[in-house]
């Protein structure tokens, strides 16, 4: 049976940059050793977190005055690295918030400065993106802070927001490398690995010289940007194996034709999902508003009468699903119901396994 994973994270990777990590597991290209083995400053580690750059550079169009830098602790330690480095003396920071991660993100900045809150969608259980019209900045805000794709609800960003000279920093865990975004638009981007990227334990980050040695005094070595900048992210032993696996995968998406290619079929698993959605008569609900619908990960409810949602339904759904080679369906927490994620690794033929079922399964009882 073919197994299909449509967990939010960590999640699927390509089937083909999993076996090329096990065909080169013990023996790394005649090294003798396997890439967890190798010393981080050795050629042949150097080799491949030089590559790794190279690729994602290609890949995103990152221009030359922005830094590359592998890092831990995830997209949470994110939350506080930004306003210890990108506050620099200024009164306060913009943040938006449109959901789960917008709220952590906004919680920690709190702590080292006044925070802004430009735009809320709390009004509508954070189901949509406010209207950038409505939003309310401020010129002279350090930066401003958004989640363009809110993994938990769902809801991505279809624009960019402009503000001007004010450095745009954004949470892309979940939909880095998904669809094509002008990085130059940025002071920062940040993602952990662990969605589209490559294994847990690895954050990217994505950062404009000019935003670099301005941390706060107090500001630890290890959070300050530019002292794994200047070491080139070897400032102390980074994620060896996560770079690597990142690297295959950046391989991985070159040979697939890019993120122009990605995104087109991003673009059309999406479209096959949330047709299958509304096209069952209220069976099943996506909360979010259409035009600001993730494509990476796609919340719904089950409903027996349009209004009540029937819990046994859903275990009922999470069982068969299951049986079938369809996993960890079983959505948030804080949402319930069921959430797909399909990132970049997911094939199309996985969103057709499951529109196949989820319609099967209305058919015997809807
Ligand atoms: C998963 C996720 C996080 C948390 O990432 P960690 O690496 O677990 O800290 C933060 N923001 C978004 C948008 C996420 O999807």
């Amino acid at each position: 049976m073919t197994i299909y994973n449509f967990s939010a994270g960590p999640a699927v990777l390509p089937k083909e940059v999993l076996l090329q990590a096990q065909a080169e597991l013990l023996d790394w290209h005649g090294s003798g050793m396997s890439v967890m083995e190798m010393s981080h400053r050795g050629k042949e580690f150097t080799g491949i977190h030089a590559q790794a750059e190279a690729d994602l550079r290609e890949l995103m169009g990152i221009p030359a005055n922005y830094k590359v830098l592998f890092l831990q602790g995830g997209a949470h330690l994110q939350f506080s690295m930004i306003p210890l480095n990108l506050l620099r003396g200024k009164a306060s920071a913009d943040y938006v918030n449109t959901g789960e991660w917008s709220k952590k993100a906004i919680g920690e900045a709190r702590k080292f400065g006044a925070v802004n809150i430009v735009a809320d969608n709390a009004d509508r259980n954070c189901t949509y993106v406010p209207a950038f019209d409505t939003w309310q900045c401020d010129p002279n805000a350090a930066y401003l802070h958004y989640c363009p794709n809110e993994t938990i609800g769902g809801v991505e960003f279809n624009w960019v927001p402009e503000v001007g000279n004010v450095p745009l920093v954004a949470d892309m865990s979940s939909n880095i490398l998904s669809r094509q975004i002008d990085v130059s638009k940025f002071g920062l981007i940040y993602a952990g690995a662990q969605k589209n990227i490559g294994p847990a334990g690895l954050t990217l980050v994505i950062v404009r010289n000019d935003l670099l040695g301005q941390a706060a005094a107090n500001t630890p070595t290890m959070l300050d940007y530019k002292t794994h900048a200047d070491a080139g992210s070897m400032y102390n032993t980074p994620p060896t194996y996560g770079i690597y696996i990142a690297g295959l995968v950046f391989q991985w998406l070159k040979k697939s034709g890019g993120i122009a290619a990605m995104e087109k079929i991003n673009i059309a698993k999406a479209d096959l999902l949330y047709a299958a959605i509304d096209a069952s008569n209220g069976f099943y609900h996506c909360p979010v508003n259409k035009a600001d619908r993730s494509r990476m990960n796609v919340p719904f409810t089950l409903q027996n009468t349009g209004t009540l949602k029937d819990a046994a339904l859903d275990g009922d759904f999470l069982k068969q699903a299951d049986a079938r080679g369809l996993l960890q369906l079983k959505g948030h927490r804080s949402v319930g119901g069921m959430r797909a994620s399909i990132y970049n690794a997911m094939p199309l033929a996985g969103v057709q396994a499951l529109v196949d079922f989820m319609n099967e399964f209305s058919g015997q009882h809807g």
